[in-house]
């Protein structure tokens, strides 16, 4: 805001300050820098409270306006609240359901590492996951023999990770709370998506790694099929997700930002059962609440394999 929008406001400073994180304004395209866009999706809910929106990991849905870019093809909110809400809002997150599934996260990255090991450096080497939760691949990284270390913006997840015996840091890749050229993998598994400024923690991500580095990251692709057929009702489609990619424009980041990027491949997860009933019916789908209530214990926890359009990319540091 100028100086002069200020004055024009006419409202009392303490009350422009109070309203002003609640006031979403415009963006450029998080891609190209681009300002020429199209409407794809308006929004059906008004909800400007920043904890409301960003203080769980599964979010809101129909809060959202989603242009793309007439340059690039990049999807993203526009207008959305300041970066500084949203990160106040993770900061301020409590999400109890997400630490729950703990173990079967686990689970899905231990398998995501087996199923990528020839395409990563050795046992012993150095990884930093970014956004790490409560800290479920670190424990995965570590019982394949990597130094893991994590960084969190929830300070309550983040001490859930550091109680499990890791290095994480509360903060994200802007607090510069590691140095430069120290890993030798850096992944963001469900984070990329959260990020207001894509471009420039990229670049962070290149700097942080060794010559020769591995970038292993997911997305949403919304660009898939299931992506297409979904329309407004892709499930991703989340008040938490600010930048939406497909594998074109996800392509153009990591490339842009110095990345060799290898070949995509979907990202297999797994849950149990009666969560995965309960993401349905947070997302709408009829009967799912009604059948997770029926669901006996032993079948509300058998562990599901599932894919919902998530990408996983693996990226090289140019040596
Ligand atoms: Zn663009």
């Amino acid at each position: 805001m100028t100086a002069a929008e200020m004055t024009q406001s006419g409202l009392p400073s303490e009350t422009r300050a109070r309203a002003e994180p609640r006031t979403r304004r415009d963006v450029p395209c998080p891609l190209c820098g681009g300002a020429s866009r199209e409407i794809l999706i308006e929004p059906t809910e008004r909800v400007d409270e920043p904890q409301a929106l960003y203080g769980a990991a599964s979010g809101v849905r129909g809060t959202q306006r989603i242009v793309r870019c007439n340059d690039c093809g990049m999807m993203y909110e526009s207008p959305r609240l300041p970066e500084e809400a949203i990160i106040a809002g993770y900061a301020g997150a409590d999400d109890a359901g997400h630490d729950s599934q703990h173990h079967m996260r686990v689970k899905s990255f231990a398998a995501s590492l087996r199923r990528f090991a020839k395409r990563l450096p050795p046992a012993g080497s150095t990884i930093l996951d970014v956004g790490t939760a409560g800290g479920a691949f670190l424990e995965a990284a570590d019982e394949f023999g990597f130094r893991a270390s994590g960084i969190e913006p929830s300070q309550y997840l983040a001490s859930a990770a550091c109680e499990r015996g890791f290095d994480v840091r509360a903060g994200t890749l802007k607090d510069g709370l590691f140095g430069d050229e120290t890993f030798d993998v850096i992944s963001m598994w469900d984070v990329i998506e959260h990020l207001c400024e894509p471009r420039e923690e990229v670049r962070l991500v290149h700097g942080m790694l060794e010559p020769g580095g591995t970038f292993l990251l997911n997305f949403p692709d919304s660009g898939t099929l299931q992506a297409k057929l979904a329309g407004r009702r892709f499930w991703w489609l989340l008040s938490v997700h600010v930048s939406y990619f497909t594998k074109k424009t996800m392509r153009k980041l990591l490339e842009d930002a110095g990345f060799e990027v290898e070949p995509m491949g979907r990202h297999w997860q797994v849950l149990e059962l009666g969560y995965l009933f309960g993401i349905a019916a947070h997302l709408g789908v009829p009967l799912a609440g009604a059948v997770k209530k029926l669901l006996p214990g032993f079948v509300a926890s058998i562990p599901m394999p599932y894919y919902a359009s998530q990408t996983t990319v693996i990226a090289r540091k140019k040596p």
